[in-house]
């Protein structure tokens, strides 16, 4: 079947590999000269089953309403004139009871799971270097009544069979060295053993060369600007460069994606939440972690890629707006000075910002709308790398008809 995937960010470039591998003719369309240019290129690094907890939850409404006046560093909500940011706050908001928090949560942590074993299986296949670290996560917590609140939250991922274990700040420093400086600073840890981290743009580039070599076409620098669909089918995707015919179509356009799908008349229940993300040298300094994680009291999240550490916070509801100031990335140098103190060049960071594709839920669309031959993979929100594998083998799976290994159960346009 000749399929036209629609963004080259980690969505899209894992629905074309699984596509290739199952032998479809594949097209990916993207307005960008390279992969994972847009919200892929410098998250986190995480690949993260022990973080799938979902935004939405109990806790969530006051600290939306604390950060209407308060400068808060790790979210802000600002009031705005665009309707479609309150039809998403109302939809989030009623996803904010403990019900619902935990089975999202659920919905999501069987995705992650999925995801991870995929993405070790194209790892296995592939050989790709990405800058890997395996060996878990720890989320560290600094005040002792949040820690123990952590910890009884675990039980949603514990039950659904994840490994996590509560640490003290001394056993924390044994699975993280570098944290034995600063130990003094933490009530405790949460270690996920199974978590890992890597370079989603490395990965997703040099995914995109083993697409080529299966025989997958990249148009790059290539805008879409229209989509010609009847009631029930896609007939074309007009860009600047022409228009693209193919059987069956994905929408993988990231925070992107409603914009696109608005045209033909499917509303898209996401909006793009903006993250701010340092990418720093390490060079041989000592006292780098080697370990991914969260810094829960500032939810700064990390991993080292490499001679560099990654470092991301942030929730900013700022509509489509990319554009950062050095002082948007105060708090979070100042909190990494205090975390890993002389590990890297604090003094050179290379400052980014992107937009994650939020769901009110948190976990992906896929499947279908009402047009016959095109299938979502979009909506990954804050854990699209970890999500993009099983996201994409399933979206493959449907394309083929065949049903997919993962239940989908709150990861469609019609429970989304
Ligand atoms: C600060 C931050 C930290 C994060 N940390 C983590 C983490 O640690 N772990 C994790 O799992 N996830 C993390 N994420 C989330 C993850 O990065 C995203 O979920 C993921 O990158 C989304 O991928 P995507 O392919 O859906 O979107 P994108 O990467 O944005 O891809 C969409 C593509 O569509 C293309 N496009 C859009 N419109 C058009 C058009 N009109 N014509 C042509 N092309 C178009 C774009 O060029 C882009 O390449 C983080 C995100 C942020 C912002």
């Amino acid at each position: 079947m000749k399929v036209l995937v629609l963004g080259a960010g980690i969505a899209g470039v894992t629905t074309a590999y699984a596509l290739a591998r199952d032998g479809h003719e594949v097209t990916v369309i993207d307005r960008q000269a390279l992969a994972a240019n847009e919200t892929s290129f410098s998250n986190a690094g995480m690949v993260a089953p022990g973080h799938a907890y979902t935004w939405a939850s109990p806790r969530a409404p006051m600290i939306l309403l604390k950060s209407l006046w308060r400068n808060d560093t790790s979210l802000r909500f600002k009031f705005s004139t665009d309707p479609r940011l309150y039809a998403w706050s109302l939809r989030f908001l009623g996803q904010c009871n403990a019900v619902s928090a935990a089975r999202n949560t659920g919905n999501k942590l069987r995705l992650c799971l999925y995801s991870q074993a995929q993405l070790q299986r194209t790892v296995a296949d592939t050989g790709l270097e990405y800058d890997r670290v395996t060996g878990g996560a720890v989320y560290l917590y600094r005040d002792p009544a949040l820690f123990e609140a952590g910890v009884r939250n675990t039980k949603v991922l514990t039950d659904l069979g994840l490994r996590l274990e509560a640490l003290d700040p001394t056993r924390a420093a044994a699975v993280e060295p570098a944290l034995e400086p600063v130990k003094g600073q933490f009530a405790g840890a949460i270690y996920s053993p199974s978590d890992e981290s890597g370079d989603c743009h490395a990965f997703a580039n040099r995914l995109a060369k083993v697409c080529e070599r299966l025989g997958v076409k990249f148009l790059w620098q290539t805008t879409i600007t229209n989509i010609r669909a009847t009631a029930d089918r896609i007939e074309g995707i007009v860009t600047d460069k022409g228009e693209h015919t193919a059987d069956a179509y994905v929408l993988a356009l990231g925070s992107y994606a409603p914009i696109e799908a608005r045209r033909i008349g499917v509303r898209l229940p996401i909006y793009p939440v903006k993250g701010y993300a340092l990418t720093l040298r390490v060079d041989g300094r000592n006292g780098a972690p080697r370990l991914s994680g969260v810094d829960e009291q500032n939810l700064m999240g990390w991993s080292r890629l490499g001679d560099r550490l990654r470092l991301t916070a942030t929730a900013e509801f700022a509509g489509y707006d990319t554009s950062h100031r050095p002082s948007d990335f105060a708090h979070m140098l100042r909190t990494a000075r205090s975390l890993f103190p002389g590990a890297a060049d604090f003094d050179n960071p290379f400052m980014w910002a992107g937009l994650r594709p939020m769901t009110p839920k948190g976990t992906p669309i896929l499947g279908q709308a009402r047009h016959r031959n095109l299938w979502f993979n979009t909506g990954l929100g804050h854990m699209g790398w970890t999500m993009s594998h099983g996201s994409a083998r399933v979206t493959a799976d449907l394309i083929a008809g065949r049903k997919p290994a993962l239940d989908l159960n709150g990861m469609t346009l019609v429970d989304a």
